[in-house]
């Protein structure tokens, strides 16, 4: 069996990692290239891509991410002002009822997408836009790229993210519906702010301010072990300027009406925005949002897709960001989507289903269990 993933983000990459440890033919082809765009440094892991990663990495891999989370985050801190002073007034459990994360680690992303594309050097075509697929009357499917160059394969599958180009040709009354609201999300290297006292008040665990209509989540990662040590130890192959460069840093997430955000379209532009807001909750905040790497701030489009009914199952199948947009958790879908389908091609590998009935049976599971998930977290 030959297996296309049309994009190297999180679910694509994890896939490919399992399908190769599953000895299937893979390529994956990526339209960036590999310094990829900014999509912020954070990510909130629970147990859903820890299961995943586990699944379908290496063990050097698996050994190298978890050695370079954050210290465990079991609950929500409320924060408020109390003479002047930021104290925690509350805590919230997380335990993933809607509204609230699961218990879990904060992960580097730069990090990550470096130790994720480790090992896959011949499998990930970068610079390959895909523009269009077709079917074949034997069944395989043909994968068109924007250079003029194609590929043909057993299964096709899209992890090409929100504006899948996939799923536009796919199942074309799939709709992204954009929910009006922003996040600006940065971050913020550790030594600049620990003279404030905040990340020794907050710990490990996230925290949330609210003022007014104003809101900012926060949240310390201190690296376990230093990502260069831990390279040294699980992955010597993992190297870059991810690795060499990541620092223990506050993440910051300030949700916004698009409307207020205006123009702002730049890091830059959306760092500036994230200041002014910042300041009005509090100058301990504001000194934060004032020290962070403006290059890699970010406002994230909050949308949803809204769930559609079952299709039947082709040689064409989609995970992640594809489609089910999750605010929060979407790479925790993503990654246990990608482990669920290598389990299904397995199974159609080794004769215990045929494909069709095997991708079918994954495209259930993935409906049932991700569209109410997300449309609780809508609610
Ligand atoms: C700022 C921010 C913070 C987030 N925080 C969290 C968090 O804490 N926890 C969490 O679980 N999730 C979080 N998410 C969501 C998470 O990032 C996504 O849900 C996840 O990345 C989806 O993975 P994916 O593999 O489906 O798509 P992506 O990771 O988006 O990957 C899609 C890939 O496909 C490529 N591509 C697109 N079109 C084409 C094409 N036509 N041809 C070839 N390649 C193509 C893209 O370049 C991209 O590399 C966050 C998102 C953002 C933006």
């Amino acid at each position: 069996m030959r297996v296309i993933v049309i994009g190297a983000g999180l679910g694509g990459l994890t896939l490919a990692h399992g399908l190769r440890q599953a000895g299937i033919d893979v390529a994956v082809y990526e339209q960036d290239e590999p310094q990829g765009r900014p999509q912020g440094i954070s990510l909130h892991f629970d147990d859903r891509a820890i299961t995943a990663l586990r699944a379908c990495l290496p063990s050097g891999h698996v050994a190298m991410i978890e050695a370079t989370l954050g210290g465990p985050r079991n609950a929500t801190q409320v924060l408020s002002e109390v003479d002047g002073e930021l104290a925690v007034t509350g805590t919230r459990p997380s335990d993933g009822s809607p509204g609230r994360a699961r218990p879990g680690h904060q992960a580097h992303r730069p990090l990550l997408r470096q130790v994720l594309l480790t090992g896959l050097e011949d499998t990930v075509r970068f610079g390959a836009r895909l523009t269009r697929f077709a079917t074949l009357a034997d069944g395989t499917v043909t994968a068109h790229f924007a250079d003029g160059s194609s590929d043909t394969a057993n299964v096709l599958v899209a992890a090409d993210g929100i504006g899948s180009a996939v799923r536009r040709q796919y199942l074309p009354d799939a709709r992204v519906v954009d929910a009006g609201k922003r996040v600006l999300m940065g971050a913020t290297p550790l030594r600049a702010v620990s003279a404030t006292g905040l990340p020794e008040l907050i710990g490990d665990n996230p925290a949330t301010l609210q003022c007014g209509d104003a809101m900012i989540a926060l949240g310390v990662l201190r690296f376990a072990t230093p990502p260069l040590d831990a390279a040294r130890q699980w992955l010597p192959a993992a190297n870059g300027a991810a690795i060499a460069e990541a620092e223990d840093f506050v993440m910051w997430a300030l949700p916004v009406a698009q409307d207020r955000l205006g123009a702002a379209a730049s890091p830059d532009a959306i760092w500036q925005r994230a200041r002014g807001i910042a300041a009005d909750l509090h100058p301990t905040l504001g000194s934060i949002v004032d020290a962070a790497w403006p290059d890699v701030t970010f406002a994230h489009r909050v949308g949803v897709i809204p769930p559609l009914p079952p299709w039947p199952a082709t040689a064409v199948t989609l995970i992640g960001d594809a489609i089910h947009l999750a605010p929060g958790f979407g790479g925790n879908l993503a990654m246990r989507d990608a482990q669920r389908l290598r389990d299904a091609l397995v199974r159609a590998v080794q004769g215990e289903q045929d494909l069709l009935g095997a991708i079918g049976s994954y495209e259930d599971t993935m409906r049932r269990e991700n569209f109410p998930a997300v449309a609780g977290s809508r609610a």
